[in-house]
């Protein structure tokens, strides 16, 4: 090594290192705000959705280990909503940039509480939400046992 290296390595081996950390910075500022143009682009789309189903939206959690590093172009949500029977739903579905929402799985965590959907109606009993026939008195929302 040279006297003019050692000088040079001297003047741009402190001033490289400033350097890129602020085209880091510059970056990840970038990669920040993809992200968070994603999410909200996201949340919106799932919210509708959900709405447009007769649903009610509870929350929205990014799956980060299901949606890798690229989630600002694809991420996978777990989304918690009651839907039109009042029925507490787990979701999970994918929202893509390109793709669009794609729901993925989907189960029942818990039956609806709602009284009229829980008590018969004639003595009380409560009834599950996917019950349609009391199984004390036999009322049904269809009709009486034949
Ligand atoms: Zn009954």
């Amino acid at each position: 090594m040279n006297l003019s290296m050692a000088f040079l390595l001297a003047r741009y081996g402190r001033r490289n290192p400033v350097g890129s950390l602020v085209t880091l910075s510059i970056i990840a500022a970038i990669w920040m705000f993809g992200q968070w143009v994603a999410s909200s682009r996201d949340h919106a789309r799932i919210r509708k959705e959900v709405e447009r189903n007769g649903g009610k939206l509870i929350s929205i959690l990014l799956n980060p280990s299901a949606s890798g590093w690229l989630r600002s172009l694809e991420g996978v949500y777990e989304v918690t909503f009651l839907n039109r029977g009042d029925q507490l739903v787990l979701s999970t579905c994918k929202s893509g940039l390109f793709s669009g929402l794609t729901w993925l799985d989907q189960r029942i965590l818990e039956e609806s509480k709602s009284p009229s959907y829980s008590n018969c109606v004639k003595c009380g009993t409560p009834m599950p939400g996917v019950e349609t026939r009391c199984a004390k008195c036999g009322w049904s929302y269809t009709g009486p046992i034949a």
